[in-house]
């Protein structure tokens, strides 16, 4: 077992409640959104998550069905609130890992500093985030740590911000820590892929996210050999048809032997995703219905415990 920490042993993982072994994350949603403020001159057709009682109540609900930890990918400015996070997962007893980083620039207004920050200011930024607390959180008594950086790129690389991505991977570099990118149905990961690599990052720091909307299982078989993770999500997304790409790309990952490179996830940022509030199928359906859905199909239980978990936390502590 190789280690991409600079010490010998894997690290603790930063959740909103502190460090916690990676061991102990469970059956954990790489890839959710647990509370988005609406943003003043985003897109307005940005999604808004801010019924506290009702989200809590969904998290009880995903505890309930044997979930024990989610990954929060809002970043701030848009629409992030690290105190929510906390004050939900301590109501919920789920442990909740917020992150640092950028989201497509529509979810921002549009006079965001991020936008005209260049790349060492945008490192800093997202050290500080990691090291010492979220923006929102740094006046209170303990603030909230972010334990990964999201990022997203655009539809093309002409369109995403250049001074973002290397400040991302400056700090993602400097601190040793993973960075989820959000692709635009699977676009540019190839590309994503070289670019990082170049700047110094390894493949095990890199989860590219809902791959599963592009499944062109032998991309995914070449990306998950190099070593990166692929994030899948379109369980309850109708137009990616998911029994006729999802599930049988995931056969195919899981008996080509790389179900340690895959990791699942819902991502219900849409507030009709969730069960208490839009009647949709809710958090709770990864470790409930997909989990009974891949026992049903008869995955071996060491590719389940993979994908439901264990991948993305070796991955947060640094293993490879
Ligand atoms: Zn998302």
């Amino acid at each position: 077992m190789t280690i991409f920490t600079s010490t010998s042993t894997p690290r603790q993982v930063m959740t909103v409640q502190g460090l916690l072994p990676y061991q102990e994350l469970g059956i954990t949603d790489a890839h959710n959104h647990m509370w988005i403020e609406p943003e003043q001159g985003a897109d307005p057709g940005s999604p808004v998550l801010n019924q506290f009682n009702l989200i809590c109540k969904e998290l009880v609900e995903y505890r309930k069905k044997g979930g024990e930890t989610l990954l929060d990918c809002q970043p701030e400015g848009s629409g992030r609130d690290g105190n929510k996070l906390l004050a939900l997962s301590k109501e919920s007893g789920v442990n909740l890992i917020a992150c640092t980083g950028f989201h497509r620039k529509k979810y921002y207004s549009p006079d965001h500093w991020f936008w005209k920050a260049n790349p060492q200011k945008i490192s800093d930024f997202l050290c500080s985030e990691l090291e010492q607390g979220l923006y929102e959180t740094l006046n209170t008594p303990i603030p909230v740590k972010a334990g990964f950086i999201k990022i997203a790129l655009e539809s093309t690389w002409a369109a995403c911000p250049k001074p973002a991505l290397e400040g991302a991977a400056s700090a993602a570099l400097k601190l040793k820590t993973l960075l989820e990118i959000h692709t635009e149905k699977g676009c540019l990961a190839e590309k994503a892929y070289v670019y990082f690599i170049d700047l110094g990052l390894i493949p095990e720091q890199l989860v590219f996210c809902h791959m599963d909307k592009r499944p062109d299982a032998s991309l995914h078989k070449e990306l998950a050999s190099q070593g990166v993770l692929l994030e899948y999500d379109t369980f309850y997304r109708p137009k990616y048809n998911p029994a006729g790409n999802l599930w049988p790309l995931i056969e195919q990952m899981v008996g080509a032997g790389l179900s340690d490179h895959v990791t699942l996830a819902t991502d219900m940022a849409e507030a009709e995703h969730y069960h208490f509030i839009g009647g949709g199928a809710g958090l709770s359906s990864l470790p409930g219905e997909i989990q009974k859905n891949l026992i049903d199909k008869n995955f071996p239980e060491t590719a389940r415990t993979q994908m439901l978990g264990g991948n993305i936390a070796h991955r947060l502590a640094g293993i490879k």
